[in-house]
């Protein structure tokens, strides 16, 4: 269970695994980036979905969704 672990262990560990922006495609590891619930719009059937992805920057979050939509999670 996530509160079982310890913060030094999943910082250690999982926050160094490295990933691609979604925005600007720059590579980065987990705890340099920014974790969002953000929406995106699935290719085959048009839906929009949520999930939570991991941009480089703020900046990039902001790029990424839609101004209506950023006013839907407040
Ligand atoms: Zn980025």
């Amino acid at each position: 269970m996530l509160h079982s672990l310890l913060p030094a262990q999943f910082v250690s560990q999982n926050l160094q695994t490295p990933c691609r922006c979604p925005e600007c495609e720059r590579r980065f590891v987990y705890q340099d980036g920014v974790m969002s619930l953000a929406h995106y719009r699935e290719v085959d059937s048009g839906k929009v979905g949520q999930a939570l992805i991991c941009f480089c920057s703020t900046t990039c979050l902001l790029g990424w969704e839609h101004p209506t939509m950023l006013g839907l999670m407040h």
